[in-house]
């Protein structure tokens, strides 16, 4: 469906927005816990390597794991005080990881040193890209790739345009709302970061059409004519995923396997451009993130400045819940992953805390039913995908006739089609298992 005057992609989906709630809360700082887990493996890539030993006191700020090559990046301490130990903890899913405790200093003034600043004016477009990693920056809308990879071009390749990625599609979120809101000169120095470490010669802000205050906010401190422009794009969901946003923006397919950089195209969240702007001139790594605490079972709702490794059910008391807990989401309910305990801690890549009651969570695990061949999904999936015969497939175990004749590796795991889905089918949950089962018989 396209809606008239504003750009969007075909097919998707429109699930309640939910936003209203925490759209208009304005960041607040969280406290610290009594003791963060700080995952060692909280991007993609390799894991942190620690640095610092058992016992050791550590200043807010200072590196107390190292990046493990280049596909990897540091781990800063979140706040003053001493590791108390280097041993695994719960992860999300549900698996013990390597991971460092650290025991915050009751009373300190919690200040961060600046350390070496990255100047825009001077720095070359690898030394940007270096103090990037040194930052410990990682994709902060969901996907913790590291960013320095993400924004270096490879040989042969150009990058014509940087998309800066504001549309906040999933339901319930509304950090990166906030942060156009609130950080609009820490996104604008980012963006001009980026564009110096790619050679991208302009930067498009997206924002859907449900965030206008955050488009005429930011549009108010452009220059016209001048790199960075803002567009509205339809409020649709997935509207935020890389290649709808190319779509939509620029009339590019990224070919099936590709990377946006085929089409000349780079994009990064508007959270990861604000911190981007906001650590580098200070040398400084990151501590803490903006993290939208919501949902039915949440009583005081809003969006946090919440320290790295502050555990799950430390947040959830701090906020209040009510009733019994059901389901916890980390990130939204459509493309978010499910707590496994609340004896997880929230890490680099945790955009939003959602939590459901047992009630919420009956009424949204109705019963299934055999497919009804209505379509409804393949007129949802932005993929061109066909869910309701992946569906089948997978139902018979036939992975490989999954990938090799239907394009199940060019499912993103959206979830519209589960949405959609009058019969309540599991299909996304199924094509997750079918492509960790494909990726495992494909493991030289
Ligand atoms: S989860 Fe996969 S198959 Fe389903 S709509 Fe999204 S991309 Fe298509
Ligand atoms: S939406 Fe559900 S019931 Fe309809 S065709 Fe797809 S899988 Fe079948």
């Amino acid at each position: 469906m396209k809606l008239p005057g504003l750009k969007t992609f075909r097919h998707g989906v429109h699930p309640p927005e939910q936003k209203s709630d925490t759209c208009n809360a304005p960041i607040r700082q969280f406290p610290f816990a009594p003791l963060l887990a700080l995952p060692l493996g909280q991007h993609l890539g390799r894991p942190s390597v620690p640095c610092a030993a058992e016992g050791t006191p550590v200043q807010r700020g200072q590196v107390i794991a190292e990046a493990d090559g280049d596909f990897s990046v540091p781990l800063h301490a979140p706040a003053t005080g001493r590791i108390r130990r280097i041993a695994p903890m719960p992860g999300i899913a549900g698996r013990m990881v390597p991971a460092i405790y650290l025991e915050p200093q009751p009373g300190s003034t919690q200040e961060v040193a600046d350390a070496t600043p990255c100047p825009l004016e001077t720095a070359t477009p690898d030394e940007i890209l270096a103090a990037i990693q040194a930052a410990g920056i990682v994709g902060l809308g969901g996907a913790a790739f590291p960013t320095h990879v993400k924004l270096r071009v490879p040989e042969g390749r150009v990058a014509d345009a940087l998309i800066v990625n504001g549309a906040e599609c999933e339901p319930y979120l509304t950090t990166d709302h906030r942060v156009m809101l609130e950080q609009r000169e820490d996104v604008l120095l980012g963006i001009r970061y980026v564009l110096k470490a790619t050679g991208a010669r302009r930067a498009i802000v997206a924002v859907e059409a449900n965030k206008p205050d955050a488009a005429a906010h930011l549009r108010a401190a452009l220059d016209p004519g001048g790199p960075v422009s803002v567009e509205v794009l339809g409020v649709k969901y997935p509207q935020g995923a890389e290649k709808m946003l190319i779509q939509a923006l620029l009339d590019r397919a990224v070919p099936p396997g590709e990377l946006p950089i085929a089409v000349g195209a780079l994009c990064i969240n508007v959270a990861t451009c604000a911190e981007i702007g906001r650590l580098l001139p200070r040398g400084r790594g990151i501590q803490e993130r903006i993290v939208t605490v919501t949902g039915p079972a949440v009583v005081r709702k809003g969006n946090y400045r919440v320290p790295i490794g502050t555990p799950l059910r430390f947040l959830l008391d701090h906020v209040g819940t009510q009733g019994e807990l059901s389901r916890v989401f980390l990130g939204g309910p459509m493309m978010g992953a499910a707590a496994s305990s609340l004896d997880i801690s929230l890490s680099k890549g945790t955009s939003g805390v959602v939590a459901f009651g047992t009630e919420d969570a009956r009424a949204s695990q109705p019963r299934s039913y055999p497919c009804i061949r209505c379509g409804y999904c393949v007129d949802a999936c932005p993929m061109f995908l066909n869910p309701a015969q992946l569906g089948l497939l997978a139902r018979n175990e036939a992975f490989d006739r999954m990938a090799d004749d239907h394009h199940l590796m060019d499912c993103f795991e959206c979830g519209c089609c589960s949405f959609v889905c009058p019969s309540h089918l599991p299909l996304v949950q199924s094509f997750r298992v079918a492509k960790a089962a494909v990726r495992k018989a494909n493991k030289p």
